[in-house]
């Protein structure tokens, strides 16, 4: 793991309650949409899709498999640099990201999407990393944040400051991360029984604008991967669907949710 961090202000982390409690609404997300089936065309099921029910036990239970401490100290603290896209803290960032989802044992399919793309500033490379926990299933569950950071005019009284975007989007990041690590043994077993739905987790690149947010200078790394996924078959689905038509539901998890 890198240590960016370490050398840079530190900011107060605080243990909240809600961490627990998005906890608890995403597991029941995440286990009442992976089992369901029905012999429906992919791209009806995508819009007819319903998901069955978890008890509050069964909820109960896996939430409390959530490790707070994990979540801030092990999947939040290395997120917390400078991340712009293209940049050596994005680079950290990816790395992080990659190679705590490439330890688990539910074996995650990931995919990094780079592509370069004209930005106020110039080109600049921008890289969404798509994990899919069964590449192979009909449809998809989407869980998504974004790791980039917002650049920010430099403060002539503090120029050695940086904005971290702990909870735009650090936080969610983390999230994510905690969900799958945590979750791990089910999702395994989730992928073995090769169910219909499947996870996938996005995290996007380029959420942020360089100057004005715009049609053109924001969101750069959804709007790629939506026309990449528009434009890439899915024969698991069926002949004529792609991937986009693969996925059940979109969850933002941006701290304007949060
Ligand atoms: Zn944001």
């Amino acid at each position: 793991r890198t240590n960016h961090w370490d050398s840079r202000p530190q900011p107060r982390l605080r243990r909240r309650g809600p961490t627990r409690d998005c906890a608890t609404v995403w597991v029941h997300i995440v286990f009442s949409c992976c089992s369901s089936s029905s012999p429906l065309p992919c791209f009806l099921l995508q819009l007819s899709h319903k998901p069955s029910k978890c008890s509050p036990a069964q909820i109960r239970r896996l939430a409390s498999q959530v490790d707070g401490t994990r979540l801030w100290e092990t999947h939040l603290r290395p997120i917390l640099i400078e991340r712009l896209p293209g940049t050596q803290g994005s680079l950290a960032v990816q790395q992080h990201i990659t190679s705590t989802l490439s330890s688990l044992s539910a074996d995650w399919s990931i995919d990094l999407d780079s592509f370069q793309s004209p930005t106020p500033r110039g080109q600049v490379t921008f890289t969404n990393i798509v994990a899919t926990l069964d590449p192979m299933a009909p449809r998809r569950l989407l869980l998504a944040c974004h790791y980039d950071s917002k650049v920010l005019p430099a403060d002539p009284r503090a120029p050695e400051k940086v904005f971290l975007g702990a909870s735009d989007s650090a936080v969610p990041c983390a999230m994510i991360l905690e969900l799958a690590t945590s979750l791990d043994a089910q999702l395994r077993t989730f992928k073995q029984q090769r169910l219909p739905v499947s996870l996938q987790l996005v995290f996007f690149d380029g959420e942020e604008s360089f100057e004005e947010w715009t049609a053109t200078d924001s969101l750069y790394g959804s709007r790629h991967l939506a026309e990449r996924m528009a434009n890439t078959p899915h024969p698991a689905a069926s002949s004529h669907a792609t991937m986009l038509h693969a996925v059940v539901r979109k969850l933002q998890t941006q701290s304007h949710v949060l």
